[in-house]
């Protein structure tokens, strides 16, 4: 190979290290990832299909998925996670590659900053790996532009040389499988939207999903929680594993300097009182984006430029974090000209609506 193609900088993430120094967030329920919980994370991260609780649809058909693919003794289609931060995307990458028997290497959207980084990426790879890529809307065009041929025709086209001397010539690589995850599909652009096989849009979880998820990691590390307690950690985790296990460490810690240890529903309750969780699972965070929609602006809907800057927040956590849950749970809509506040938010504010 020339030494004109130079392949630089190329590293491989951890599968659960935080991605960057903005995700970490001093919100208690903030769903992002943040350095305190790795070595819970490690080792609450369900490894297998039957140890994921909830998403049965997307389970079903990931069974179905890699079945078929381990009969013809090839590789599955490229899949693509999507949904808001905490639901287990990366954990069912991971899901994916223990079932195939495959190895998997993790990287992230913006890590991949140069087209030789990616290049560096896919020579590596070997038959039947699985290739991770979080934050998939977050990488580079022209990265992007590359990677299209080796989804498809699993090759690579790169340019040797330089000035009128330059060629192209084109590498095969392993067949391998992608598994992307985003939290907004609508950033992907469509090329490569299109370039995956099945895409499956993660939803929030159930109470009584996410008190099973408290169970099961309450067991691994060995705590005493009963159905009461769990189901109260799960009611106030905003549908999201994460913060259930975030939660249930919060409240084990309560547990053992205020009360027994052991975590009842009475419990729970005191201690995410303490810690300002209410009994919607809302914060104080979303309790202020709701305070600035019904009380600053009186009820009116706000362009979310207008909403960040009232709340000294950036757009993208406003519109990846907080809103997708304050809507789910009929808290705000999103107009043609802005967020509004529903009166179900004047409700739970305990104010009368405009
Ligand atoms: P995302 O990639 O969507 O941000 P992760 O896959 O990192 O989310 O999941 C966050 C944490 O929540 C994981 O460490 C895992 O312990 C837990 N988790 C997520 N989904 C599930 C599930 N379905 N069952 C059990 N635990 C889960």
């Amino acid at each position: 190979m020339s030494d004109d193609i130079k392949i630089e900088g190329l590293v491989y993430e951890a599968a659960s290290s935080p991605d960057d120094g903005e995700a970490i967030a001093p919100r208690g329920v903030d769903p992002s990832f943040t350095e305190e919980d790795l070595p819970i994370d490690r080792s609450l991260r369900p490894k297998m299909i039957a140890d994921y609780v909830g998403q049965e649809k997307v389970k079903e058909s990931l069974s179905i998925l890699i079945k078929a693919a381990q009969e013809r003794s090839d590789c599955p289609d490229h899949i693509l996670f999507s949904g808001p931060p905490g639901l287990g995307k990366t954990t069912l990458a991971v899901v994916v590659a223990n079932e195939l028997g495959a190895n998997i290497k993790t990287t992230s959207g913006p890590a991949i900053a140069r087209t030789g980084d990616l290049a560096a990426i896919l020579t590596n790879l070997e038959r039947g790996d699985v290739l991770f890529i979080d934050e998939i809307h977050r990488m580079n065009r022209s990265v992007e532009e590359v990677l299209y041929p080796a989804l498809e025709d699993f090759s690579l086209d790169i340019v040797v040389g330089k000035g009128p001397a330059a060629r192209s010539i084109r590498l095969d690589i392993p067949k391998f499988t992608l598994v992307g995850a985003t939290t907004r599909t609508g950033l992907l652009t469509g090329p490569l939207r299109d370039r995956f096989g099945i895409a499956y849009r993660l939803q929030y979880y159930p109470p009584d999903e996410l008190a099973r998820i408290v169970k099961r990691s309450a067991s691994i590390l060995d705590v005493e929680v009963d159905a009461g307690g769990a189901l109260e950690i799960a009611r106030r985790s905003r549908g999201t594993p994460r913060l259930a296990n975030r939660m249930l460490k919060r409240v084990r810690d309560w547990a053992q300097v205020r009360a027994d240890g052991a975590i009842t529903e009475e419990v729970a309750s005191q201690a995410l009182e303490f810690y300002e969780v209410d009994g919607m699972g809302l914060d104080s965070m979303d309790k202020r984006v709701l305070e600035v929609l019904c009380v600053q602006f009186s009820g009116r809907p706000v362009g979310l430029t207008t909403l960040a800057s009232a709340l000294s927040e950036e757009t993208d956590t406003l519109e990846d974090v907080y809103e997708p849950y304050l809507m789910q749970q009929g808290f705000l809509i999103r107009t043609p000209r802005g967020r509004q506040a529903t009166p179900r938010a004047f409700e739970h504010l305990g104010l009368t609506a405009f």
